[in-house]
C-alpha cells in the first residue's frame, strides 16, 4: 500500500509486512544482495535476481542472505515468499492467477500454493 520508493539500501532494522497474508518481519536490507556492513569479502557475497527484503540467515553460520519477500512487478505489493512466485520476475499471488496463461504449465504444476485455488 505504500507506494513511496523504498531506498536503495536501507540501513538499520525495518518491518517488511505481506500485503496478502500479513507476515511481518524484521528486514535490514532492501537490494540485491545483503548491504555492506563490510567485513565480509566480495568473493562470497550472494547477488540475487531481484530486489528483495533481505535479513542475515540466522541459523547460516557464514553471511547469506535470507529472503523474506519483495514486489510484485505488476501492482508493486509487499509479499513474501509463500504469497508470490518468481518466474524471470516476482508475481504476487493474485497477479498470477490472473495472468497463470502466461505461466508455463509445469510451472503453475510445481507452484501448487499459488495457483492452487481459483
Ligand atoms: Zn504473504
Ligand atoms: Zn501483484
Amino acid at each position: 500500500m505504500e507506494r513511496d520508493k523504498q531506498d536503495d539500501r536501507v540501513d538499520g532494522i525495518k518491518t517488511f509486512s505481506c500485503c496478502l497474508c500479513g507476515l511481518t518481519a524484521p528486514f535490514e536490507s532492501f537490494g540485491r544482495s545483503l548491504g555492506d556492513h563490510s567485513r565480509s569479502s566480495n568473493k562470497s557475497k550472494i547477488i540475487l535476481l531481484e530486489d528483495s527484503y533481505l535479513r542475515q540467515d540466522p541459523f547460516a553460520s557464514r553471511s547469506r542472505p535470507l529472503f523474506l519477500g519483495a514486489h510484485c512487478s505488476l501492482c508493486q505489493k509487499m509479499v513474501c515468499s509463500s504469497c508470490s512466485l518468481f518466474y524471470t520476475r516476482r508475481f504476487c499471488k493474485p497477479c498470477a492467477l490472473l495472468h497463470r496463461k502466461a505461466f508455463p504449465p509445469e510451472l503453475q504444476l510445481a507452484e501448487t500454493r499459488i495457483f492452487q485455488s481459483a
